[in-house]
This record gives structure tokens, C-alpha cells and sequence, in this order.
């Protein structure tokens, strides 16, 4: 999707530091952290928001939270403990519509979020 600036991230036409990359996934730091790691998961392939998800999907989405795993235990948070959030439209604040997952680390989250 050419508007879409997480695919213009994927495609290289924006520059972002990458964290993990393969066939399916790509991680990134994200441009403005709400912790001292804070990186998001996306797909490759264009998926506007979690209410768009199909069971075609399940595998890959599966792949993205034990992705999240394995980043926030490369980073040495695994022990400690990290948050993982899917934002899904307005309320929630998506603000870029290709699905990400954000996976936070590195201070004490408190609960509920804001
Ligand atoms: P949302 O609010 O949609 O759940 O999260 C979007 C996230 O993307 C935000 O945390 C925001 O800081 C991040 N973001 C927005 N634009 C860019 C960008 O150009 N590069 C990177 N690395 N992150 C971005
Ligand atoms: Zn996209």
C-alpha cells in the first residue's frame, strides 16, 4: 500500500532501525520510545487493523507475539517483564493503520494504561 508509512518502512523508502527481519516480519525501534526499549512488530504484508485479521492470518500473528518474546528476551527482559499492546482504531490511539505490536521494556508499566 503505497500511503502507508509502515510499508514505506518494509519497502526502505523510509529508514527505521531495525531490530529483527525475516521472510514474514519485520522489527523496528520505535521513532518516539515510552520506555527505555520500545519496538514495534509488523507484518510485511499490509493489514490495516486487528479487527481485519482472518484465520489466514493466524499463523502469522502467532509469529509476531513469539517474536515480541524473543526480542524482549534479547534485550534481557524476559525475567523482569514487558508489556506487548495491539492498538486497534481510535480510542485505543492507532494512529499508523498497519498492524504493529508494540512491546515495551526496561521500566515498571503501571496498570491500567492511560
Ligand atoms: P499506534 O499509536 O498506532 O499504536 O502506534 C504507532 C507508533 O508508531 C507510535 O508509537 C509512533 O511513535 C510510531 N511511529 C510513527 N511514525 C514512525 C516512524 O516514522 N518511524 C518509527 N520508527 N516509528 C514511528
Ligand atoms: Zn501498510
Amino acid at each position: 500500500m503505497d500511503s502507508c508509512l509502515f510499508c514505506r518502512i518494509v519497502a526502505g523508502e523510509i529508514p527505521a532501525t531495525t531490530v529483527y527481519e525475516d521472510d514474514d516480519l519485520l522489527v523496528f525501534r520505535d521513532i518516539n520510545p515510552q520506555a527505555p526499549m520500545h519496538v514495534l512488530v509488523i507484518p510485511k504484508v499490509h493489514i490495516a487493523t486487528v479487527n481485519d485479521l482472518t484465520p489466514a492470518h493466524e499463523a502469522l500473528v502467532g509469529a509476531m507475539v513469539r517474536c515480541a518474546a524473543q526480542v524482549a528476551k534479547d534485550h534481557g527482559f524476559d525475567g523482569s517483564g514487558y508489556r506487548t499492546v495491539f492498538n486497534c482504531n481510535a480510542a485505543a490511539g492507532q494512529t499508523v493503520f498497519h498492524i504493529h505490536l508494540h512491546v515495551l521494556g526496561g521500566r515498571t508499566l503501571t496498570w491500567p494504561p492511560g
